[in-house]
């Protein structure tokens, strides 16, 4: 992780398992007060339970993406608690359409992808953007995928090109991908930067644990992508083999 030489209070959605659990592990190691959001109490709890007995200052946060409700709640009690929000990353995420082909997708599945990856990032970000104001280098990072990315679509030799064809994940990203930038435009010239960041292809319940790497090694490659320094890059789609991704 590059620059962060004193603890910055950070919040990951979707923390309770997966490249979320294993991102607040790598920054709660690097000395940082990680927020855990899950939407399940008891999977919550026990995650940032887990994190504490290895002498992480880990907590869970109730936070639903699709319920603005415990947005709302979690908002104020990161206010009274600490008073900013140093870094939000918009990793929890679903996917609804494996093993459907594009025209066999009902349209409610549809809409529950979207409920999460897209305006659940957009619900998260608006009601947390005036606490990340309030700190001296807010960070925002979506976590997003090469199948979000129109070129690799588009790429008949693509490596990804077996998963083309998941219309609710991959166009959900594609929007992810969009909206960060669409972030990024407003917030250029402020303290607070905007990226999309890359765990690389890792094994999680998300894909039936079919990815190469484990979901520590992609919590590692996120951990790595959270910049505090002032050279932190903006508006740009970080890849986890280092440099970053087109869109
Ligand atoms: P997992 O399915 O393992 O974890 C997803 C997490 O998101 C879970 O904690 C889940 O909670 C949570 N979540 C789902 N819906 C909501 C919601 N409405 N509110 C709050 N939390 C919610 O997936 P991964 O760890 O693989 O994925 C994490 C991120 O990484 C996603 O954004 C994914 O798109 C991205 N990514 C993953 C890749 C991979 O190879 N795995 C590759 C590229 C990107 P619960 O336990 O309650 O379901």
């Amino acid at each position: 992780m590059a620059s962060t030489t004193d603890s910055k209070i950070i919040l990951i959605t979707g923390a309770n398992k997966g490249i979320g659990f294993a991102t607040a592990r790598h920054l709660g190691r690097a000395g940082h007060t990680v927020l855990l959001g899950a939407r399940d109490p008891h999977r919550g709890e026990t995650a940032a339970a887990t994190l504490v007995q290895d002498g992480l200052d880990a907590r869970y946060l109730h936070l639903d993406v699709t319920d603005p409700t415990t947005v709302d709640d979690a908002a104020l009690h990161i206010a009274d608690e600490f008073g900013h929000l140093d870094a939000l990353i918009n990793n929890a995420a679903i996917t609804g359409d494996r093993g459907r082909p594009p025209s066999g997708l009902p349209t409610g599945v549809l809409r529950e992808i979207y409920e999460t990856n897209v305006l659940g990032v957009v619900t998260t970000t608006n009601t947390m953007l005036p606490l990340l104001r309030r700190a001296a280098a807010g960070r925002i990072a979506n976590v997003s995928s090469g199948l979000g990315t129109i070129a690799i679509l588009a790429d008949p030799d693509s490596p990804l090109r077996d998963y083309a064809r998941l219309l609710g994940y991959n166009s959900s990203k594609a929007a992810l991908n969009a909206i960060t930038l669409v972030y990024a435009a407003e917030l250029t010239g402020t303290t607070i930067t905007v990226n999309a960041v890359s765990p690389g292809f890792c094994a999680t319940d998300l894909n039936n644990h079919t990815g190469v790497l484990t979901a520590d090694e992609g919590g590692a490659h996120i951990a790595h992508q959270i910049d505090f320094s002032p050279a932190s890059p903006h508006g740009v789609f970080l890849s986890d083999q280092g440099g970053t991704y087109p869109w």
